[in-house]
């Protein structure tokens, strides 16, 4: 026991020596090949370590805290293929700085490595050449395929059929504001591409908005509105699932007629009809799609909770009227009330349709990480299993998704290794980004 104990305590005190002296480059190997070229630095043990590029020139900085160079390390090698040279020096805090003077246009990718038979610690950076794709789409495509999960947005209303009308704004002109937000927000999302089922002031009929979802394969129908109700007090967001159930076509008839028929009380037009509106606009009949529309919709319930009040916090559930069968998940969010004229002026408020859209965006890609169908991208990034990580202090400026992109890893993948649901980051957190094999 006693003598356990001391090894111990001796193992410690040599780890943190250890620690405490820093790391040695002991060699940087540079090579090329094809269009890449790979640049180790060979390290006496690992360290923590930063790595960012910078513009105008281009460069990539590598800063390893407590480090040195080796003395045998007098003269750095020269620079080839995407690096034109290669500089060193210790900056005041004690870190090692190296710097690669490199190409234009070189996305870089960098990873830890274990000792081996052959070498010891080393950190391992990777320049490819950018292409002429958007460097983005590029990152991703790179290391998996898989198609993209769409998410289909409906905007309620528009052309003829206002919907709920407040003192400003009428439904149909509010709706478009918060789902091109949306819109944007999916498609700048690694995995996701949105599908606006208009985007303009028209009228599409029910049954064709389904159809455009369908026809382009989306994941999940997402309807936006604003509600309204005679008191003028009532407020709050809510949203609901989409339940299914069959219906003949007169009964479809006569609530499509209902629902672009707003009722009016008192010079004031209503909008009860949304639910009428989910009712003919879902023809989603399996259950499965209604634990989707469940599931989906507690998680955007749940975001949208933390941004405005809701009305009700329960995901309610609708019954819906089939027209034909397909699994598509569905829900509809009622953004806030139009008759309120406090939270009318709300969402007319570009800030909070960012905060709003946020929210919904928020609760679907939680969803989907938890959820991802197969063969999308999602799932092969939520699948896969990370060979190292690598630590990324938060300096100004940064963004998950320059992050990801300089990493060459999914937005996604980061947000996983750091349990984040949204892409608030702040200077001086440290991300670990996971780094996966074969690069
Ligand atoms: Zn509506």
């Amino acid at each position: 026991m006693i003598r356990a104990r001391l090894i111990l305590v001796l193992l410690i005190f040599l780890l943190s020596t250890a620690a405490k002296a820093g790391s040695t480059v002991e060699n940087i190997r540079v090579w090329s090949e094809n269009e890449k070229t790979r640049v180790v630095l060979d390290l006496s043990h690992s360290t923590d370590h930063n790595i960012f590029t910078l513009r105008g020139p281009d460069r990539l900085v590598i800063d390893l805290k407590d480090s040195r160079l080796a003395e045998s390390l007098d003269v750095l090698p020269k620079g080839a293929g995407s690096v034109r040279s290669i500089r060193s020096a210790i900056r005041s805090n004690g870190q090692l700085r190296v710097v690669l003077d490199l190409t234009k246009g070189v996305h870089s990718k960098s990873f830890r490595a274990g000792p081996n038979s052959q070498y010891g610690d080393r950190l391992v950076i990777d320049l490819t050449r950018a292409g002429n794709l958007q460097p983005v789409k590029r990152a991703s495509e790179e290391y998996q395929s898989g198609r993209d999960i769409i998410i289909a947005i409906d905007a309620g209303h528009g052309g003829y059929d206002p919907g709920a009308i407040g003192r400003r704004s009428k439904e149909k002109d509010l709706n478009p504001a918060i789902s091109k937000e949306l819109a944007r927000r999916i498609t700048a999302e690694s995995g996701m591409q949105a599908l606006l089922i208009r985007d303009s002031d028209v009228f599409v009929e029910l049954r064709d908005r389904v159809a455009k979802a369908r026809k382009n394969k989306a994941d999940l129908f997402v309807s936006i509105h604003a509600d309204a109700f005679h008191n003028s007090r009532a407020n709050g967001a809510s949203v609901f699932a989409l339940n299914l159930k069959g219906a003949n076509d007169e009964a479809v008839r006569q609530l499509e007629r209902r629902e672009t028929a707003p009722v009016s009380v008192g010079g004031v037009s209503l909008h009860d009809k949304d639910e009428v509106l989910a009712s003919v606009l879902f023809d989603l009949s399996q259950n499965a799609s209604l634990s989707v529309s469940l599931d989906v919709g507690a998680r955007v319930s749940r975001e949208m909770s933390k941004v405005t009040k809701m009305h009700s916090k329960e995901v309610k559930q609708k019954s819906l009227l089939v027209l034909k069968a397909a699994d598509m998940g569905s829900i509809l969010v009622e953004t806030g009330f139009i008759s309120n004229a406090a939270e009318e002026k709300k969402l007319r408020n570009k800030k909070h349709q960012a905060r709003l859209a946020g929210a919904v965006l928020a609760g679907i890609r939680s969803y989907f990480y938890t959820n991802p169908p197969p063969g999308t991208r999602i799932a092969m990034d939520v699948r896969r299993i990370p060979s190292s990580q690598v630590r990324h202090v938060i300096s100004s400026g940064d963004t998950i998704s320059q992050i990801a992109e300089h990493y060459n890893v999914s937005t996604a993948a980061i947000r996983r290794a750091n349990k984040l649901l949204t892409d608030k980051i702040r200077i001086g957190q440290t991300l670990s980004i996971p780094v996966f094999a074969g690069g």
